[in-house]
């Protein structure tokens, strides 16, 4: 079950979207940046499919 969530950029401040899969339960995870291309850590927490928390932090 796939889901959207809205990403800051904590580098350059950009926002776009990221797909994941709610259904895989809480998760960290490094993405880059669609914008600067920097690295950043997303932690996630899931609760019955449903986000309840999302921290974006510099990598
Ligand atoms: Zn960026």
């Amino acid at each position: 079950m796939n889901d959207s969530i809205s990403i800051e950029c904590p580098h350059c401040g950009e926002s776009f979207s990221l797909a994941l899969d709610v259904s895989e339960g809480s998760a960290e995870f490094i993405i880059d940046c669609e914008v600067c291309c920097r690295p950043m850590t997303v932690a996630v927490q899931i609760e019955d499919a449903e986000i309840v928390s999302l921290d974006v932090t510099e990598a």
